[in-house]
């Protein structure tokens, strides 16, 4: 296994902050440097299964997180978020990603590759993994030993009696209490603040276990042979368009690692009172979730309240055709534009738009995650639009603009 040092150098990382909701909402992570060296190398060299493997060191020491998205070829935003996931930053320990394990079924985009092996059913509790390319893989996990691992995927249908492939938007975690936390936790963040249909709300559910069909995924090798918690996200294929679905799930694996490998102990947080806060905040709940927050439409990223440090979070924008929509008075039957292709990241890309209408519109063509737009009235008054973009780190920023009819009567 051929082992190349890639880059080393100073990385601006969002530590903090990305936890807590509200915060994550504005943006607010707070900055700093932090030192990590990367490096890649390739399983199964030389041969058609080849693929690349990345690893990201902290200078800090601390957990290790295994990252693995292609399992499957044709779960798009699985393998997609992991390809933003091994570019991430981090504050301590190590992070590996595995982008695309079965690179011939990605290529294909077909679930499985040419020999038509399930390869997330070669991984037996107990046994050698099943084919070469899974004993490649498992070995490399063995080596890490990770603390946890993260096993990216999508569904095609949603709850259908707990039977593969009807799995809907899910975390299914390992046995361990730790594992039921850190999914209970991710789950709660993500459907608070970006599962606006009910019927896409993510579920928490403990993974059924070696024990019971489905035999043999590597979420259930890594807990039982390893300790490791584990987790298998699943985003359901038409919940949204694949940019929408690949924010999710950078959304949740951000979420899931987040304690694990930001750099900030709790030793840290109680020598800075007055900084990072409890992540469960159950009092005083900021319901930052819910439209109709006052930061309107401008999407100022600015006023962040982070002690001036520097933002690293994106910032949204919505610009409306026609101009300064918001200030119109709309015919029912106007159709606006709204474009969110003016937001932008100070580190990186936008992975993901989200729209999301409220009150007396819709969206009027394709599922609402393209860049633009277009909306239309459903009746006479008011619609509130949000705009949610995730960056390839995984941290969100919404901007909002209400658009109104002819006031029918006015009191
Ligand atoms: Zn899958």
């Amino acid at each position: 296994m051929r082992r190349t040092l890639t880059t080393r150098r100073k990385f601006l990382t969002a530590t903090g902050g990305l936890t807590i909701a509200g915060l994550a909402l504005s943006g607010n992570a707070t900055a700093e440097e932090t030192d990590v060296s990367r490096s890649t190398f390739k399983l199964r060299e030389g041969t058609e299964e080849e693929t690349t493997v990345y690893e990201t060191v902290a200078d800090e020491d601390g957990p290790t997180v295994v990252v693995v998205g292609g399992m499957h070829g044709d779960e798009e935003a699985g393998y997609r978020a992991a390809n933003y996931v091994r570019e991430w930053a981090i504050g301590a320990g190590t992070l590996v990603t595995i982008p695309r394990a079965n690179a011939r079924a990605v290529e294909r985009g077909t679930r499985n590759g040419p020999d038509g092996v399930d390869l997330n059913r070669q991984f037996e509790v107990g046994e050698r993994p099943g084919t070469e390319l899974a004993r490649e893989i498992w070995n490399l996990v063995r080596r890490y030993d990770p603390d946890m691992l993260i096993d990216l995927h999508e569904s095609r249908g949603i709850y259908r009696d707990d039977q593969d492939p009807g799995l809907g938007q899910a975390v299914f975690h390992s046995q361990q209490q730790k594992a039921y936390d850190e999914a209970e936790e991710a789950v709660r963040y993500v459907n608070r603040n970006h599962v606006s249909n009910p019927r896409y709300l993510f579920k928490k559910s403990l993974a059924t276990g070696p024990d019971m069909p489905p035999y043999g995924l590597l979420i259930y090798k890594a807990s039982y042979d390893l300790g490791a918690t584990s987790h298998l996200v699943e985003t359901y294929e038409e919940a949204g368009g694949v940019d929408k679905r690949v924010g999710w799930q950078l959304q949740i694996v951000r979420q899931l690692i987040n304690d694990l490998l930001s750099g900030d102990s709790d030793e840290e947080v109680d020598d800075e009172p007055g900084g990072d806060e409890p992540e469960d905040d159950t009092g005083g709940d900021d319901s930052d979730g819910d439209a109709g927050e006052g930061d309107g439409s401008d999407g100022d990223g600015g006023d962040d309240g982070s002690g001036g440090e520097p933002n690293q979070g994106p910032t949204a924008r919505i610009e409306t055709n026609p101009a300064n929509a918001d200030e119109l008075d709309l015919s029912s039957d106007d159709v606006v534009t709204l474009d969110g292709s003016a937001s932008s990241d100070a580190d990186g890309e936008i992975a993901s738009y989200d729209w999301n209408v409220e009150g007396l519109g819709k969206i009027a063509n394709g599922g609402g995650s393209g860049d633009t737009v277009d909306v239309t009235f459903t009746g006479c008054g008011e619609m509130l639009v949000t705009l949610t973009v995730t960056d390839a780190d995984g941290a969100t920023d919404t901007a909002q603009v209400t658009l109104s009819t002819l006031p029918p009567i006015r009191e």
